[in-house]
């Protein structure tokens, strides 16, 4: 796994169950994989040549994240290196323009978009989408970060912000939604796939904080269409692995595609505790070509809530205090150093009774950040 994040962490526990050893190629020996994978290999994932001495030791390629520049993936690619998802399917979720382009092609409901070459472009595509915009950089942005919104009030510094980077910029119609959801699903190279319940996703400023499987309230047909859009997508750029895709419910019923992403996804790490096969135990038998496990959920609902970097004091110190109070929480730190807004853990309640399993999620949470001390 290329990549030495909370994902692949997360993904080395599925390895230990099925006898597969999990290498990782990490940026340092403290990130997140690094710390708990034999001899990790310490290296530069936008260097072809560290690329290729790790791949060298690997049976498959896969990803903790989508950074690995799309020029030498097919590099590794004409090496003979079985990479998984491949390049030509990974790009979709590096490039967001190309993206927008395919799926559009594709027939799949998207936001009004345009590519802009200039701020000046923004006025008039504002003008055809119905008035905010919502700017995004092509490549390179995570976690809100590479997102602007743009109003009629917006002044024209923020407008030129996006086109900074010397990166394509996609404009889109800022979408009216009701709620964001998230559809994940895996697929193997003979083309076997399994969907995961959809779940809802709440972001606050552009980080997911919390995950609902499933999204409460969804009607059965929505929840059907997402997840058979989700396989579409998988099928018609050939995914290998995990693909999320990450859906607006439109106020007025409909969905809309948002972003893709080719690997584990923060909305489906529910799925460790709240599903019978996790999206990491599926992305590792997809990339090996091995039967999918069950995605069925193992609850009628699981909540997810992220633990995000600020003033966290000391974290192992709070353990005793919210164990006791919930024995049946579940507890997953990352191991990383503590940075404002950064995803640093989460917590998974399942069960019944939504309300009662998000008091408890958001209380354990909220207990670990120091928010509340009781
Ligand atoms: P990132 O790649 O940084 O995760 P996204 O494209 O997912 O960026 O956007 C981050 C968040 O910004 C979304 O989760 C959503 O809340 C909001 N957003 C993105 N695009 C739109 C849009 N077209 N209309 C309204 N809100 C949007």
């Amino acid at each position: 796994m290329v990549g030495g994040g909370q994902l692949a962490r997360m993904t080395q526990p599925a390895a230990v169950a099925l006898g597969v050893r999990l290498k990782v190629l990490a940026a340092a020996p403290d990130e997140s994989a690094a710390q708990v994978v034999n001899d990790p290999v310490i290296g530069d994932e936008k260097a072809l040549a560290d690329l290729r001495a790790f791949a060298a030791g690997c049976d498959v390629l896969t990803f903790d994240h989508e950074q690995v520049p799309p020029a030498w993936l097919k590099a590794l690619e004409a090496d003979g290196v079985l990479v998984r998802p491949g390049s030509a399917a990974l790009l979709h979720a590096q490039d967001k323009g190309v993206m927008r382009s395919r799926l559009t092609a594709l027939g799949v409901p998207c936001p009004r978009w345009a590519i802009v070459a200039s701020p000046a472009e923004v006025a008039p595509f504002a003008a055809s989408a119905g008035g905010d915009v919502v700017l995004k950089t092509t490549r390179g942005g995570y976690d809100g970060k590479g997102v602007w919104l743009v109003t009629p009030s917006t002044p024209a510094e923020i407008v030129e912000e996006p086109f900074r980077a010397g990166v394509p910029v996609l404009a889109e119609e800022r979408v009216d939604f009701a709620r964001e959801l998230s559809a994940v699903v895996a697929r193997s190279p003979h083309g076997q796939a399994v969907a995961y319940p959809v779940v809802e996703s709440v972001q606050r400023d552009g980080i997911c904080v919390e995950v609902v499987a499933p999204a409460p309230g969804l009607s059965p047909s929505l929840a059907v269409e997402a997840q058979r859009l989700a396989l579409t997508v998988a099928s018609a750029l050939d995914v290998v692995g995990v693909l999320a895709v990450e859906l607006f419910e439109t106020t007025d019923g409909r969905l809309l595609v948002n972003e893709l992403a080719m690997r584990p996804h923060n909305s489906g790490h529910w799925t460790i505790d709240g599903a019978v096969t996790s999206q990491f135990e599926n992305h590792l038998r997809a990339v090996l070509d091995l039967p999918l496990g069950s995605p069925a959920a193992r609850a009628p609902y699981t909540v997810m809530v992220n633990l995000l970097g600020g003033d966290l004091p000391e974290v192992y110190s709070t353990y005793r205090h919210i164990m006791a109070r919930d024995p049946e929480l579940k507890v997953h730190w990352y191991g990383k150093g503590v940075r404002p807004g950064r995803k640093v853990g989460h917590v998974t309640a399942y069960g019944a009774g939504l309300e009662s399993l998000r008091e408890r999620a958001w209380h354990a949470a909220d207990y670990i950040r120091g928010i509340i001390d009781e």
